[in-house]
């Protein structure tokens, strides 16, 4: 094993940064230690995969991958949404793509893989959420095998710290005890935004099972339910509503009007996905701020939307609109329109790092989602393997100079939880 011979020491002292002051030392020091921690078994130049793996849990809500070489470092990636059933679709692109290949090659690899897949639907849904997963391994490897934190890969950091809100769902709470949970994430664990559900399928007052209209006293529960959040947290927490996109325009504005008194961070998918001309008009109609993007996907789900002014907050999930690389062309082209930056974000730990690398790297960052099923719920602690702490005590994910992304699947915990009848690592 070839034993990294590039030190800290060496780093700071061969003139390259040592006249430039503490904050540029001080933006390094992670560098120099990730490089230094790092044992390179042999050259990057002579990595190859060798074989590809994956799990599913959640009720194949979460797919999770883990890439192989012929050294010994191994990538880890998640999928999330649309990735039921795609044993096969991991298989397929492992097959054609990936196995025998150097890792290295994260862009063009992710290229190949989406033109391979252009008729195999890789505009959209499983095909981009599956090769999604294995481009995050990719960066993982590519990390792992380079001695870098992808964050660094990615071009670098903007800021040691990423700011999350919580979400907490609850759409059929009362407006009591969805104040009470709003303080709660605030008070007990240090969060400076929260998110709730307000679109109910069961509320009894909806007009219809099926149209999207909303009713006057559906309104009315919505209306209540956010100013208990506001009146529980005051005026300085960022508070985020989510609808789905389960309503139709008209219903939209209404909801958007009506939510306009609590100064909300975002009205989150108003209306469905497919129509972005009515995220465009109900944006024109209300002072609330409109954002989308959970269900778009690629850079190319992302031009129409913005060049017609759609949102003002944008949202892609970094588990399913492409992989990591994808995001940062996202928040890049955002950032040319003045939208910034909030990805969506319902994984795992292993997600939610992935996650943080790439708001890390790009100017437009707002805020990055965070779920309350991580203090209510021990699994996503057991399934992975990392070096806390997950979150600081004022609602932020420390970056950490690791190499890769620096949260590892744990493929014992996690077969417990495994999804019955589909392979699992295997
Ligand atoms: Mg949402």
């Amino acid at each position: 094993m070839k034993k990294n011979s590039f030190s800290r020491r060496s780093f700071f002292s061969n003139g390259v940064l040592g006249v430039t002051g503490a904050m540029v030392a001080s933006t390094f020091e992670g560098l120099a230690h990730s490089m230094e921690a790092t044992p390179k078994s042999s050259s990057p130049a002579d990595l190859k995969i060798t074989d590809v793996k994956c799990g599913f849990i959640r009720g194949e809500h979460s797919l999770f991958v883990k890439i192989y070489t012929n050294q010994d470092i191994v990538g880890h990636g998640q999928g999330v949404d649309g990735v039921y059933g795609t044993y096969y679709v991991v298989g397929h692109i492992a097959k054609r793509h990936l196995i025998g290949t150097n890792p290295l090659n994260v862009n063009r690899l992710q290229e190949e893989i989406r033109r391979g897949g252009l008729f195999k639907g890789a505009q959209a849904g499983m095909y981009v959420c599956v090769m999604t997963a294995l481009e995050t391994a990719l960066w993982d490897l590519a990390g792992k095998a380079l001695g870098l934190p992808v964050y660094q890969l990615l071009g670098g950091k903007f800021r040691d710290k990423i700011r999350v809100y919580c979400d907490t769902a609850g759409s059929r709470l009362d407006p009591d005890e969805m104040g009470r949970r709003a303080k709660e994430d605030v008070d007990k664990y240090g969060f400076t935004a929260v998110k709730f559900d307000i679109d109910d399928r069961g509320d009894p007052n909806k007009l219809d099972a099926y149209n999207w209209s909303v009713s006057i006293p559906e309104l009315e529960r919505m209306e209540n339910q956010i100013a208990a959040v506001r009146e529980a947290v005051g005026p300085h927490i960022d508070i985020c509503v989510d609808c789905h996109g389960r309503f139709d325009e008209v219903s939209g504005m209404k909801i958007a009007k009506a939510l306009e008194p609590y100064n909300l961070m975002w009205l989150e998918e108003p209306v469905p996905a497919e129509v972005p001309e009515s995220y465009a008009r109900i944006r024109q109609s209300t002072t609330t701020p409109i954002c989308g993007g959970e269900n778009w996907y690629l850079t190319h789900g992302f031009r129409h939307p913005l060049e017609i002014g759609a949102v003002d907050v944008i949202m892609p999930d970094l588990q399913k609109c492409g992989g990591l690389g994808e995001g940062l062309r996202i928040a890049n082209m955002s950032n040319t329109y003045n939208v910034p930056f909030a990805p969506h974000m319902v994984a795992s730990y292993l997600g939610a790092m992935s996650s943080a690398h790439v708001c890390a790297a790009v100017p437009n960052f707002l805020i990055l989602e965070w779920q309350i099923y991580f203090h209510e719920n021990k699994m996503y602690e057991e399934i992975v393997n990392y070096d806390g702490p997950m979150l600081t005590d004022d609602g932020h994910i420390p970056l950490r100079d690791v190499p890769g992304i620096g949260v590892e699947i744990n493929e014992e915990a996690m077969r417990k939880y495994a999804v019955p009848d589909v392979p699992f690592f295997e």
